[in-house]
């Protein structure tokens, strides 16, 4: 792996914790803190316990947002802006989370917008792609892959502000990961789409997580596929110790 790609290992808690569950992140936050220096360690828990997780966690441990608005404010009931997100403690936002694309419809634009969203507020994005499974079987993984970054990237993406994160979606939470092969297939590819719109010294900086059943036991071989900079963990990093064994791969 580049060196100045710094692997990161994200946790995507999704619908789940309550603020009497913050054991875990204590755990999470005292288990990793020899990791830390080597290996960059986010928690993204629901927008309702920003707050409390990142006061609780140690001040190395990264702390983002699932999702955001695309606006800054105003009518949009129900909604959290990217500022909101910040002012909560996140220094990090999921845009496009396959689960989001398909619970609500978010098409690539939308996804976009919401990466200018993260931008304008300071964020650094975590912008998910992925294919399904017919999408795969036809062979159209790669094509769908290219589309989806093209058409939910903007053109002031800097490896500082954006981090692109590749999950097949039948891989998410079903216990199948893609193999080895496929990832590093998908990871080059992606690499050289980057490079030709961000050039040389960007589109090589970015980093480039893989997600979808990430486990102990399958995290050291998926982070040593050329161009894996980091992981995207899902039910895995909801148990302190699962997901502390996936930091400790990423050494
Ligand atoms: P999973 O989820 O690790 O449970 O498969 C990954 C994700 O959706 O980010």
């Amino acid at each position: 792996n580049n060196l100045a790609r710094k692997i990161l290992i994200a946790g995507n808690w999704k619908m789940n914790g309550l603020s009497g569950q913050l054991e875990e992140v204590r755990k999470i936050s005292e288990g990793c803190s020899a990791t830390m220096g080597e290996v960059d360690i986010l928690v993204c828990p629901p927008a309702t316990l920003l707050r409390t997780v990142r006061d609780a966690a140690h001040s190395d441990l990264l702390v983002g947002a699932q999702n955001c608005h695309a606006k800054e404010k105003g009518a949009h009931t129900g909604d959290i802006s990217a500022e909101m997100l910040r002012d909560a403690g996140a220094s990090h936002v999921i845009v496009g989370h396959s689960e989001r694309r398909a619970d609500h419809s978010e098409c690539c634009a939308t996804v976009r917008s919401k990466l200018v969203a993260a931008h304008r507020a300071g964020l650094v994005a975590i912008v998910c792609i992925g294919e399904t499974l017919e999408e795969r079987e036809a062979g159209e993984a790669l094509r769908v892959l290219e589309s989806q970054l093209e058409n939910s990237l903007h053109d002031d993406v800097t490896a500082g502000n954006t981090i692109i994160a590749y999950e097949p979606i039948w891989a998410i939470g079903t216990g199948k990961t893609a193999s080895a092969e496929d990832v590093a297939e998908v990871h080059s590819h992606l690499r050289r789409r980057l490079v030709e719109r961000f050039g040389q010294e960007t589109g090589t900086s970015l980093r480039l997580l893989y997600g979808g059943s990430v486990q102990p036991t399958n995290a050291a071989s998926l982070l040593s596929v050329a161009d894996v900079d980091g992981a995207l963990v899902g039910g895995a990093s909801l148990k302190a110790q699962d997901f502390l064994a996936i930091c400790e791969a990423a050494r």
